[in-house]
């Protein structure tokens, strides 16, 4: 999910490359970085912390060669240690790999390896891949025909760069992570996003899924699985050196908004069986929860909320609290599970809730982005959402991936009959968000109401935690007035401040009950002359009431909430946009809170 780089032909310079390089792909973010390059043997050296710490590693040693790759680790599989961060090695020491992504079938290869009598020196799930290809050359394969049988062996989504020692190449493949090539004048580079090489080259050939490529200062070849040659066109990139880590969005936001259906992907790849309808969500354990307190802040609290409704209707007493509130709570009862919800593991409201929990006796786990943060060590079990990396100070990915992963804890800890519905819908998000963002007309509704004096959000049920979250991000990025409200709720006071200044955005989803009633109160607001964006998915007839409507895909209740939120994530990225605000890093806000 972070960085890779790799580059053939600079001769002495390699290593200044792979460490500039990295230093282009520390935007992404990540927890750990490394190099490896090749001569007569494999040198590597790899450090947690900063690219500076690499850096201060590199200065007391001899390290060259003329084929080279280099690493940031995102951690997935095993805390950000020196022995974690990439590049691994294999047994022999002659093999070095980096990757991107998650080899989803880790376990089984690596319990093969080990008693095949391989030894390994870290957690993850990167590892098996130097090993694989040290057993292929065992059994008489040249360089390139053992990476390739060791690909082949892979279930996940990789990118993978690899040298060998007295081979000056690199051989790299991707499958569901990107990989990019750069072409120079007489040296060639790899990498998974072109900041990483801008400065050397605007040259590049973006590789596609299941290709192999190898890069040799001679030149360089792609070719599919079959060993095939593949066709590629040749590239040249416009963006500013300075722009291109937002890949040409004009904001990490935005890019971050349109990851979403990858980070979903991510989130939800090998932990679901739409056949069987069951979830494996790793080694949690039996929870068996006989009750569930969630604590969380901002936007991770509105996904609590979310949580807490799906664990209630399938029969599981849940109760969200504030973080900061948590003091005031009753305490957990029977065999109750307290569960922090944090994208950045490290928030101290969240991390003293939890701890408060603990000393109640009850047990814990967290829900969050940060694999080996202090939320993740603390509790007793962590459940990882996998967006990969967030900047943009606001939380756009990481909350679709907090639901989703909350959707993924609630099946795997209830019984519900449409356990194979509710996957199927997750499995569709990716599909139907990427329609949303291909189609909305979000732009169009912001231009209308920039300058509206204040924003209001209704919804009801599961929507009700998403029009919160909607008026948040508007607050957060725009600046301006925006509240959230359960739609029932707005006339008993809320309905006071509506006016024909306050545009009131709508989230009708179904056509059930629950949606009827908001229709109701969508009424109360029009006949006050306020402006109605209806969210729907067209099954009600909401639509007879609005002035504008944002449409999603209509799918099963529990994903049109998070479907309603990419059209709510759209209006205020465009609304703070037009007010030309600093989207990325909003006035007064940071992206980890780490003071009560
Ligand atoms: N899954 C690998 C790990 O945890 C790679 C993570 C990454 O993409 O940086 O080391």
């Amino acid at each position: 999910m972070c960085g890779i780089i790799g580059c053939v032909g600079r001769e002495d310079e390699t290593l200044d490359v792979l460490v500039h390089g990295l230093s282009k792909l520390e935007y992404r973010g990540y927890d750990s970085a490394g190099v490896a390059l090749s001569g007569d043997r494999v040198d590597v050296c790899k450090k947690s912390g900063k690219i500076a710490d690499l850096r201060g590693a590199l200065e007391s040693r001899e390290i060259g060669g003329a084929a080279g790759i280099g690493h940031t680790r995102w951690s997935t599989h095993g805390p950000p240690t020196d022995a974690n961060a990439h590049p691994h090695l294999d047994c022999t020491g002659d093999v070095a790999v980096v990757h991107n992504g998650i080899i989803e079938n880790y376990q089984s290869l690596r319990d093969e390896l080990v008693s095949a009598g391989h030894s390994f020196q870290s957690d993850t799930d990167t590892e098996v891949v130097p090993h694989l290809i040290e057993d292929a050359l065992a059994d008489g394969a040249d360089h390139e025909a053992a990476v390739r049988e060791a690909i082949a062996q892979l279930e996940g989504s990789y990118a993978v760069a690899v040298v060998l020692s007295g081979d000056d190449t690199i051989y790299a493949a991707r499958n569901d992570s990107p990989l990019v090539l750069g072409l120079g004048e007489d040296a060639y580079y790899l990498a998974s996003d072109v900041p990483a090489f801008r400065d050397h080259t605007d040259q590049v050939i973006y590789l596609a899924d299941g290709e192999f490529a190898t890069l040799h200062a001679d030149g360089w070849h792609v070719s599919d699985v079959d060993g095939d040659e593949v066709e590629k066109t040749v590239d040249t990139v416009e963006w500013d050196p300075e722009e291109t880590g937002k890949s040409g969005y004009d904001h990490f936001m935005l890019k971050e908004i349109h990851e979403q259906p990858r980070a979903i992907r991510q989130c939800l790849r090998g932990r679901v069986d739409e056949l069987t309808g069951s979830v494996d969500i790793g080694d949690l354990g039996d929870l068996s929860p006989t009750g569930v307190q969630f604590v969380a802040c901002g936007t991770s609290y509105h996904a609590a909320l979310y949580g807490a409704q799906l664990l209630r209707d399938a029969g599981i007493p849940a109760q969200t609290f504030l973080a900061s509130e948590y003091a005031t709570a009753p305490p957990p009862i029977g065999d109750a599970l307290v569960v922090g919800v944090t994208q950045s593991g490290e928030t101290a409201d969240t991390l003293s809730a939890l701890r408060e929990a603990r000393k109640r006796g009850a047990r814990t786990m967290t829900v969050t982005n940060t694999v080996g943060s202090t939320a993740a060590r603390e509790c007793d079990h962590a459940l990882y959402i996998r967006a990969g990396p967030e900047i943009g100070v606001a939380a756009s990915k990481t909350f679709a991936s907090q639901l989703t992963a909350l959707n993924l804890f609630s099946l795997g800890t209830t019984r519900t009959s449409d356990s194979r519905e509710i996957i199927g819908a997750l499995r569709d998000l990716p599909s139907n968000i990427q329609a949303i963002l291909d189609e909305s007309n979000a732009e169009a509704v912001a231009e209308t109401y920039v300058d509206s004096g204040a924003y209001f959000f209704i919804g009801r049920g599961l929507q009700y935690p998403v029009a919160l979250e909607g008026a948040l991000k508007m607050k957060e990025i725009t600046y301006k007035h925006a509240e959230g409200f359960a739609a029932g709720e707005l006339k008993h006071g809320p309905l006071a401040l509506v006016t024909d200044d306050t545009p009131v955005f709508a989230v009708v989803t179904g056509d059930g009950e629950m949606a009827r009633k908001t229709i109701g109160n969508v009424k109360e607001v029009e006949a006050r002359d306020a402006p109605v964006v209806a969210v729907t998915d067209g099954q009600s007839d909401v639509e007879r009431y609005a002035d504008a409507v944002l449409e999603v895909p209509e799918t099963h209740p529990q994903a049109a909430a998070m479907l309603a939120n990419v059209q709510l994530q759209l209006v205020s990225y465009h609304v703070a946009d037009k007010l030309g605000r600093s989207i990325d890093k909003p006035r007064n806000l940071a992206k980890s809170v780490t003071v009560e």
